[in-house]
């Protein structure tokens, strides 16, 4: 049978469930009463760490935050704003083996993140520490980017930076500070000769406060990769990163 008609017939026999409420899909995934509700980080943004901006500016803009130090890695954007409105479809693909979900938000990335993919020859996804890899048994970064790499016929080495330390979930740490302090040589790469003169996409599924994909941009960097861009599905944007 045909590929497009055997999905055909599977879409009718299961009809993909809403990422969202688990209702009835109509768009990418979600509903489209989620789907309305969903906030889309395509606006005007920092030219750098993707922070979205209020209003639109002219030429490529920094955040004051990237003016007052520029962060290790060279780009970094995320598809999704990180609310109660896509927390349910993050949740899912983190702790709750909806694997189904990859092969959609892959597509989403390789959407948003065209730009990155053509410059980059190799996907290293955010690593799991062991224990962690064992609690969940795969680590939704790594499913991600491996899904994209190939969609884009690109290298993905989910080993070429692993997590040495084991630390505390980022998602319990109160501060910005803490965080930093959490992820601070947490994590190496191996071998360098995998990195050196490499141009790498860091994958990640949700960036907090960012602290986790610096490190990880640091270690690359230090290992001699030529640039390195982070793309993530979602990113928290506190109000008060905003600007007035
Ligand atoms: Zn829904
Ligand atoms: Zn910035």
């Amino acid at each position: 049978m045909a590929l497009p008609v055997a999905k055909a017939l599977l879409d009718l026999l299961f009809p993909p469930l809403c990422i969202g409420c688990r209702g009835q899909v109509s768009d990418a995934g979600f509903c489209a009463a989620c789907w309305s509700q969903v906030t889309f980080l395509d606006g005007p943004s920092c030219a750098c760490c993707g922070l979205p901006f209020g209003v639109a500016l002219d030429g490529e803009m920094l955040c004051a935050g990237c003016l007052a130090t520029p962060p290790a890695f060279d780009s970094a954007r995320a598809i999704l704003s990180y609310d109660e409105h896509s927390r349910a479809a993050i949740l899912g693909l983190k702790h709750a083996d909806r694997l189904e979900l990859v092969p959609g938000f892959a597509r989403w990335l390789g959407r948003s993140g065209r730009a990155v993919l053509e410059r980059c020859d190799l996907v290293v996804p955010v690593p799991l520490h062991r224990g962690r890899l064992w609690q969940r048994r795969y680590n939704q970064a790594a499913e991600l980017a491996r899904r994209l790499a190939r969609d884009w016929n690109l290298v993905c080495d989910p080993l070429a930076l692993i997590r040495s330390r084991a630390t505390p979930s980022q998602g319990a740490m109160a501060s910005a500070k803490a965080r930093r302090r959490n992820v601070q040589r947490a994590f190496r790469v191996p071998d360098s000769a995998r990195i050196a003169g490499r141009c790498v996409l860091l994958l990640d599924d949700v960036v907090t406060t960012g602290a986790t994909v610096e490190a990880c941009a640091r270690a690359l960097k230090r290992a001699g990769a030529k640039e390195v861009h982070v793309l993530a599905l979602a990113r928290v944007v506190k109000a008060s990163q905003m600007p007035i």
